[in-house]
């Protein structure tokens, strides 16, 4: 499911609009993108091509700790 969701992701990050290939890859990651869930797991939301989205790990980080 989750590489479903990948396919559909666009080739930059909606969030900051950075191409993939400008966001640095830190050592400990394999991915530069994380997934947002529309609607958050703990709301009843489910992993599913409708409900995420691929951002990049450093919008996720602020998005997670803003929360
Ligand atoms: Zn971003």
């Amino acid at each position: 499911m989750k590489r479903a969701a990948l396919a559909n992701a666009p080739d930059r990050c909606p969030v900051c609009m950075r191409d993939w290939a400008e966001i640095p890859l830190p050592k400990h990651r394999k991915t530069r993108w994380d997934f947002d869930h529309t609607v958050p797991i703990t709301r009843g939301g489910k992993t599913e091509s409708g409900n995420v989205r691929a951002i990049c790990y450093s919008c996720n980080y602020k998005k997670n700790n803003n929360q």
